[in-house]
């Protein structure tokens, strides 16, 4: 049947509003839309938004956009090109009896501030129901993640075997080769290619430059991109000749700590967990202030989303969620070191979708 991932996503997506006491939940243009609705909305000026209630859905859209929604099992609410449609929507909600609303993180201020101001005892609160749907992956989801970790894991082993040679090489011109491996392995967006040499790898800012690969340069390489709808994101270092030995030895430790992570992703702990088992192995070895980030993210539709593995963060892990794992140790001035598995925490336990060695490549 057409439609019946969506349909099936927002009756999960009840289940969670009923837990949070919403009515209703609003979804603006986003991974969340695509979703529920199998397809991507057009972000402009003129609002669409769709509506999911505890008995039903609708989707708010412009005249000129209705004909793509036709086949969707929803109702349309069209607005018409003059009218004001934040008010339309504020007179529905009314009509719904919807008191307590949430609204996806990515919702656009100016629509929502408008719809506040029709309708001024609305409940407006962040949609963490939708948040926690997306975080629990079906086993179909998880196979869509599974085929994105294996294609990064084919552009970094072209990318080895293609570049034996990084000594006199730009980082533009690495990141540049890196990119086009993404686009020729059919990844259908590139997130980010990030390429740091030298002590510009201690910046996880630096995105690449025309400096030139010094022999002995560690080099971070961090990319990410959608594959057939699922993210992909891995990170690892390659060297330009032999590191120093204080970075061999902090590359040691930095393994360590990712495993220690690794091992951490059990259900029912904490989302903070794997952060402090990481940041406890750097910490004792002196590198607590060098480790300047949290350790994971979740990773799906989005290339960052529930659950974020941060001190603070309570939401217990389950089954069926997929995060990175990627601790660093970045020394201003010096160098930098970051490397990132994907895993999917199993009723067995963690796993690891990224595959690619983990091991220091050692190139000229
Ligand atoms: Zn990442």
């Amino acid at each position: 049947m057409p439609f019946d991932r969506e349909i099936a996503a927002m009756t999960r997506l009840r289940g969670l509003m009923q837990q949070d006491g919403l009515d209703a939940v609003l979804i603006g243009p986003s991974a969340s839309f695509r979703e529920m609705m199998g397809r991507d909305a057009n972000m402009t000026e003129r609002l669409v938004a769709l509506l999911v209630t505890a008995t039903g859905a609708e989707l708010i859209v412009p005249r000129l956009q209705a004909p793509l929604y036709e086949e969707h099992p929803v109702n349309l609410l069209i607005w018409d090109e003059a009218e004001d449609a934040t008010a339309r929507l504020a007179d529905r909600l009314a009509e719904l009896d919807i008191a307590q609303l949430g609204v996806n993180d990515e919702f656009w201020a100016g629509f929502l501030l408008r719809l506040a101001h029709h309708a001024p005892t609305l409940d407006i609160r962040p949609a963490t129901s939708l948040e926690r749907l997306r975080a629990v992956k079906t086993a179909e989801e998880i196979a869509g993640l599974q085929a994105a970790a294996d294609a990064i894991d084919r552009v970094w082993a072209r990318f080895l075997s293609e570049n034996r040679v990084l000594t006199g090489q730009t980082e533009l011109a690495l990141r540049a080769a890196l990119t086009q491996l993404m686009r020729d392995e059919g990844f259908e967006t590139v997130a980010w290619v990030d390429v740091g040499a030298g002590a510009n790898g201690a910046s996880s800012l630096h995105h690449g430059s025309d400096y030139v690969i010094q022999r002995g340069d560690p080099i971070v390489f961090d990319f990410a991109g959608r594959y057939d709808g699922w993210n992909g994101d891995i990170a690892r270092v390659a060297c330009a000749g032999a590191p120093e030995a204080d970075y061999l030895q902090a590359y040691a430790l930095l393994l360590d700590a990712q495993e220690a992570a690794f091992q951490a992703i059990q259900a029912g702990v904490p989302a903070s967990t794997p952060d402090s088992v990481a940041r406890e192995i750097l910490t004792q070895a002196g590198h607590g202030d060098h480790f300047t980030h949290r350790v994971g993210h979740g990773i799906g539709r989005d290339v960052h989303e529930q659950p974020y593995l941060v001190a603070g963060n309570s939401l217990p892990l389950v089954p069926g969620m997929v995060m990175s794992d990627e601790p660093g140790i970045y020394i201003p001035g010096r160098w930098g070191m970051r490397v990132e598995d994907i895993v999917v925490l199993t009723e067995e336990g963690p796993r690891r979708l990224t595959q690619s060695p983990r091991d220091l490549f050692i190139a000229d």
